[in-house]
């Protein structure tokens, strides 16, 4: 029987999550799904900027940094991501960008397990992720060799010549998700150290680091961890490697005593060695604030209304919208899709242009994808029937025809 609306609104009132959409500002009758891309406001972050500019550095001033602890901000918010994503609290720092974070881990990752040289990722990785392994060849010339490889051959390319697989754990575009414990299994297998990019999973996924012996990983604070536009990112680094390893931006937040301004450097020990420069404090009481969404929720519930939400939104779309050109361009199975559903159409910028003209919020990725996230902590099954609903009325219509959702803007 193909599912009614009403379906939908009898999976909302039987949703654990369904009071945490009440924690967040967002605009009447949006339907938001881009939360992966930008995660929607929560109500906790405006009271919390506005004592942090009025009370702490408009009246407080440079006393803050001790009197509100601006100082312990970065081990404080590492703390509350490392509940989400299975760490130690000592295991997660928040700083720099996802970008940067990268390029300190491979590169601390590799002088670990020198003289191997090999860094092995995969073909249609998230661009940066590429981009900052290039930049760091290029730096480190022969000390590196890049080798990049199509998704499937990745277990088979692990020898004993890599020092680190470097993979994103759910694909950007696809949505489709690695398995953390089996590859991190194969590399230890052949001596190869391992670091994940969890832009895309911490929020989202029931990570579990610890368990699954993942060695390094980076994420994003403004997805699913709802910290702003340019929230800054984390980076978590197993316990056991925090005595040897060696991050290559010594900057002074990093030193052992930065407030005894010595002319050496000296690593701090543990992950505080992972600080660059001065944390960027409004952005960073940002995401502390935002994090307070996710206290006393379960991932385990937080995973399985993604997996609903993805599901669901297929399913329709299947039922509702066949004929139109649309493909699935995510995996069938839920067990390896991770919080977002994917749509390939040769029109796939003008519907989404078109999608968010109707309210309906997705984004796309070039060359045919039609990207949408499930923010399991504030969007509705509801939504996501509207949301199909409003897509089969564009296809049906070829409202996407119209001129105005043809021009490519510089973000898409
Ligand atoms: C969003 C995203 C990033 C973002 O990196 P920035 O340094 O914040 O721009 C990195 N990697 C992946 C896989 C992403 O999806």
């Amino acid at each position: 029987m193909p599912l009614t609306r009403q379906d939908c609104v009898d999976l909302d009132a039987a949703d654990p999550l369904a009071g945490v959409r009440g924690m967040f500002e967002l605009p009447e009758g949006l339907i938001y799904l881009d939360g992966n891309s930008l995660g929607a406001l929560p109500r906790s972050v405006k009271p919390r900027m506005q004592a942090v500019v009025e009370h702490q550095w408009g009246a407080d001033l440079i006393a803050s940094w001790n009197n509100h602890d601006w100082i312990g901000l970065p081990v404080r918010v590492g703390a509350k991501i490392a509940r989400l994503i299975g760490a130690h609290a000592d295991e997660v720092i928040a700083a720099d960008s996802t970008s940067v974070n990268l390029f300190k881990l491979a590169a601390a990752a590799l002088r670990l397990n020198a003289p191997r040289r090999v860094i092995l990722s995969e073909a249609g990785n998230f661009p940066t992720d590429l981009y900052i392994l290039q930049g760091l060849a290029d730096l480190l010339g022969p000390a590196v060799e890049l080798r990049i490889v199509e998704p499937e051959q990745v277990a088979g390319a692990l020898t004993e010549e890599v020092a680190l697989l470097l993979l994103t754990h759910v694909h950007f575009r696809s949505g489709r998700l690695h398995d953390m414990a089996a590859l991190t299994a194969a590399a230890h297998a052949v001596g190869a150290l391992t670091l994940w990019d969890l832009s895309h999973s911490a929020g989202v996924l029931g990570l579990q680091l610890g368990r699954d012996r993942a060695d390094f990983a980076v994420g994003c604070g403004y997805k699913y961890l709802n910290g702003g536009p340019g929230a800054p990112a984390f980076l978590y680094a197993a316990r056991r490697h925090h005595d040897a390893m060696r991050l290559p931006l010594t900057g002074w937040m990093g030193h052992a005593a930065p407030f005894d301004f010595e002319d050496g450097y000296r690593p701090a020990p543990g992950l505080r060695q992972g600080l660059v420069g001065t944390p960027p404090i409004l952005s960073m009481a940002a995401l502390d604030a935002a994090l307070d969404v996710f206290e006393g929720l379960s991932m385990a519930d937080v995973r399985r209304k993604s997996q609903s939400l993805t599901g669901l939104f297929l399913r329709l779309v299947e039922e509702r919208c066949d004929g139109f050109g649309l493909d699935p361009a995510c995996p069938a199975d839920q067990d390896v899709r991770g919080g977002q559903a994917s749509l390939r159409h040769p029109e796939g910028y003008a519907l989404v242009q078109a999608l968010i003209a109707a309210g309906v919020v997705g984004d796309f990725r070039a060359p045919d994808v039609l990207r949408f996230g499930f923010a399991p902590l504030y969007v509705r099954h509801a939504d996501v029937w509207d949301a199909v609903d409003r897509l089969r009325e564009i296809l049906a219509a070829e409202t996407w025809r119209e001129p105005r959702f043809q021009t490519r803007r510089a973000v898409t």
